[in-house]
């Protein structure tokens, strides 16, 4: 079995050809970074743009990587939301061309999903039912695993996920944001003393497993403000006291926001291990995973659970094509794909896309417990 994967929901142009075993033949992928960072932020119609150029680069950079043609193929997995309708749009013609064009099926994958399912390749051991943290841009969910695609959502976002946060930090404190925001501020914040700006954690009097990070990220710019400093001059031509100004409110976010991480999974692990007793295992995925002090915070409360943490390589964690051809094979083995579709689909034709799309059902006993 061997499936190409494309990836456009968001930012990124992503592809990769993984073999049913878990092998990676290839994995391409395209950021719009410095468009981002140009703009300040993902604007719709642009980002679609950067995809239509680099589509069909990437796809063919993965086949050749992977010394493949598209007639090597066995399946197409994209990623069908949730997502910016725009965006994947770009990836689902990308994919039914080829699957039409070599007959293959096709599988709708969701980006969610993918995030958590890519642990499973990078840890042969993983099973269901297993925890998942997502944590990334747009989303920060706590769910429930049992099975391969039976999800119990344990906790979201009411406003913004802690990704959005990180952007946002970055960006007030003039860091460059050519990368993104992420790791700008895990970098700083190494410099800075995490104690020395005072945030309250969100949603202390909540007993739910939800997130909130709007709060905090209003918290972090009117400190910024009421600091002295020109976050206009780049860091590395600021004096050395307005540098540790900014790495002291890096270093004091950061901690703050993967405190509220650690308190709501802390909480997570004692329902989800009521729903299923034989939980061993929470993957941590989505772009923020590849900040290396979460990783070592929540691998503190894990323990403390006598549970194991299972976080993917940096590379599988943020956006990429590997994590789509994955739930493709998955999801294939279990005869959930689509027919080919035909060669000569017209190219004005309406996708079945799901922009909004949540990941499994609320873990509705939740509510009571939180009261
Ligand atoms: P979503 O998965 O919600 O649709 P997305 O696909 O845009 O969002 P990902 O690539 O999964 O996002 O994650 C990107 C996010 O991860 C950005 O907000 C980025 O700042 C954050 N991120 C990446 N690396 C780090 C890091 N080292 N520390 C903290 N945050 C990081
Ligand atoms: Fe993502």
């Amino acid at each position: 079995l061997i499936v190409l994967g494309i990836e456009t929901s968001c930012d990124d142009t992503a592809a990769a050809i993984v073999r049913g075993n878990g092998e990676i033949l290839s994995q391409v992928v395209s950021s719009q970074a410095d468009l981002l960072a140009q703009y300040g932020g993902v604007a719709p119609k642009m980002a679609e743009e950067a995809h239509l150029q680099v589509i069909d680069k990437v796809v063919q950079e993965a086949l050749d990587k992977a010394k493949l043609t598209e007639t090597n193929l066995s399946a197409v997995a994209v990623t069908i939301g949730p997502g910016l309708g725009l965006c994947l749009r770009v990836g689902v013609r990308k994919a039914r061309e080829i699957a039409g064009s070599c007959n293959l099926p096709i599988i709708g994958v969701h980006h969610m999903e993918a995030h958590a399912l890519v642990a499973r390749l990078t840890e042969r051991e993983l099973q269901f039912p297993f925890m998942a943290l997502l944590i990334s841009g747009g989303h920060n969910l706590l769910i429930l695993a049992r099975d391969l695609g039976q999800y119990v959502q344990l906790g979201t976002t009411i406003d913004d996920a802690i990704g959005e946060a990180y952007d946002k930090t970055a960006k007030w404190l003039g860091l460059d944001l050519r990368r993104s925001g992420g790791p700008a501020i895990e970098e700083l914040a190494r410099e800075g003393d995490a104690k020395s700006v005072k945030f309250s954690t969100p949603m202390k009097q909540h007993k739910d497993c939800n997130f909130s990070y709007a709060g905090l990220k209003t918290q972090v710019r009117l400190a910024i403000e009421s600091k002295n400093i020109n976050t206009t001059i780049p860091l590395s031509s600021a004096s050395s006291e307005d540098r540790r100004i900014r790495a002291d409110i890096a270093a004091s976010f950061q901690r703050v926001a993967v405190l509220h991480l650690e308190e709501r999974c802390e909480r997570a692990i004692e329902w989800a291990l009521k729903i299923e007793p034989s939980v061993k295992h929470l993957v941590v995925s989505g772009g923020v995973a590849s900040n290396q002090y979460v990783r070592s915070r929540l691998d503190q409360v894990v323990k403390k659970n006598s549970l194991q943490l299972v976080c993917p390589p940096p590379c599988l964690c943020t956006d990429n094509g590997v994590m789509v051809a994955w739930t493709g094979i998955e999801n294939f083995r279990m005869g959930r794909f689509d027919p080919p579709p035909p060669a000569d689909e017209p190219e004005d034709i309406v996708y079945e896309l799901r922009p909004r799309w949540p990941l499994g059902e609320e873990y509705a006993e939740g509510r009571s417990e939180a009261r």
